[in-house]
């Protein structure tokens, strides 16, 4: 088994995982990202997101948003071609020190008391002084043991309204997204329910499906062939329509499975009341956008139409009570079911990410538990960073 050392091991180079490694490496810190795919981006490349929900553009979500359209100047103004994401994390990481091992599942947590001392894939171990989950999932934070939240919570739990009377498992559900694209001899057929790419091609939300468990892979891997299974109508629709289905995501797209216990768990009153945070990371907005576990369109359609206002997300989120060098970016921080149908997305996702980075600079630097670090300083490498930290500013 090979042996991979550096400050910072990454783990899940996706959406949060490239701006989490991007952070640190600006910082200073060594870091090693691992991936499970053969290419790195997480949903953004094999799920086919492709457009930044979420505002502000900020820091390194900003970086991206221009870059990206660098390398495809005719993408609408809010989309991004999965590619261009690519590339342009290639050159943000030119230089750096930073190494990428795809192919590589984590599949073991090593821990000494109550640090992690290695994570290993079948074939590499992984050595480092703090460790980043980015795995959308919590799978590391779980095999380190750290508790997590599976489901909704009783409206009760978190005075949410808009939650369901008693806790139950379910989650959000999954979805095929899928590219169309105008016949040649249609060039005037209606883009209307398209979210255009460019002129001609745009992104579907395509069939939806509930997975019980999308922690389980073979669960996952029958919602994905349910959805799939639904493709040739799709395919005749858009036909008739004047589009092809010019490419189908390679993944079903996954919006929630574990959330972490983190120190603090955001809900929706953090969202809706804009709470204020002494460690507040990032300052971020998108609204409430639950996808309903048992298919209708929202819990309450009163959510959809709501527009929530600016909202602060603590670093407590991202860290926990039980391992002191693990933090935990991502869809998967603490959130109840209804706050995490918010921040699930790019633009929330990846500011995350970026702190989750700092942060993990700041503890190796230190050699401080993630949970010690001065969230000032977190606060001010943020700022650095071109991210609004605060409602009061
Ligand atoms: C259908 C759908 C549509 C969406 N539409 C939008 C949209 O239009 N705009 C928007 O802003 N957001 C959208 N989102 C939400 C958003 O894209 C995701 O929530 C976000 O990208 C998740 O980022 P992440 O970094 O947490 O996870 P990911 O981007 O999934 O990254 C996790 C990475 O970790 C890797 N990994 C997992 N486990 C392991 C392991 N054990 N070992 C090694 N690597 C591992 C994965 O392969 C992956 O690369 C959508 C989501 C879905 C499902």
């Amino acid at each position: 088994m090979g042996i991979i050392n550096a400050d910072l091991i990454v783990c899940g180079g996706g959406t949060a995982g490239l701006p989490a490694a991007l952070a640190a490496a600006r910082a200073g810190a060594s870091v090693a990202v691992i991936e499970e795919d053969a290419s790195l981006g997480g949903a953004t490349a094999d799920q086919y997101i492709q457009m930044f929900c979420g505002r502000p553009y900020q820091g390194i979500l900003l970086e991206l948003k221009e870059k990206t359209r660098s390398f495809a100047p005719t993408v609408r103004d809010n989309t991004f071609r999965s590619s261009a994401a690519l590339l342009a994390y290639q050159e943000f990481f030119r230089g750096l020190p930073v190494t990428f091992h795809t192919r590589q599942r984590i599949v073991k947590v090593e821990l000494n008391c109550s640090s992690i001392v290695a994570v290993e894939s079948d074939t590499e171990r992984f050595e480092g002084k703090a460790f980043i989950d980015a795995t959308g999932d919590g799978s590391v934070a779980a095999l380190a043991g750290i508790p997590f939240r599976f489901g909704r919570e009783a409206a009760s739990e978190f005075d949410e309204e808009f939650a369901p009377p008693a806790a139950d498992r379910k989650i959000q559900r999954c979805t095929l997204m899928y590219t169309v694209k105008r016949l040649p001899d249609a060039p005037d057929a209606d883009t209307r329910g398209i979210v255009l790419l460019d002129e001609d091609e745009g992104l579907i939300w395509g069939p939806s499906v509930v997975c019980g468990d999308t922690t389980d892979p073979s669960l996952l891997a029958k919602a994905q062939e349910e959805a799939f299974a639904m493709m040739p109508a799709e395919v005749e629709r858009w036909r008739a329509r004047g589009f092809f289905v010019s490419s189908v995501a390679p993944k079903i797209g996954v919006r929630e499975s574990r959330r972490i216990a983190g120190l603090y768990t955001l809900s929706y009153h953090d969202i809706a009341d804009q709470r204020v945070h002494p460690d507040s990371v990032c300052v971020v907005n998108y609204n409430i956008d639950p996808w309903d576990p048992d298919g209708n369109p929202m819990h309450d359609n009163r959510l959809k139409s709501t527009h929530m206002p600016d909202y602060e997300i603590p670093y407590r989120c991202m860290v926990n009570d039980k391992v002191d060098n693990l933090i935990v970016t991502g869809r998967c921080v603490s959130a109840t079911h209804v706050a995490q149908s918010s921040l699930r997305v790019i633009g929330v996702v990846i500011p995350l990410g970026q702190a989750a980075g700092n942060a993990a600079y700041l503890a190796v630097r230190d050699g401080k538990a993630a949970r010690d670090i001065n969230a000032q300083e977190l606060r001010d490498m943020q700022r650095k960073g071109g991210v609004r930290v605060s409602l009061a500013e």
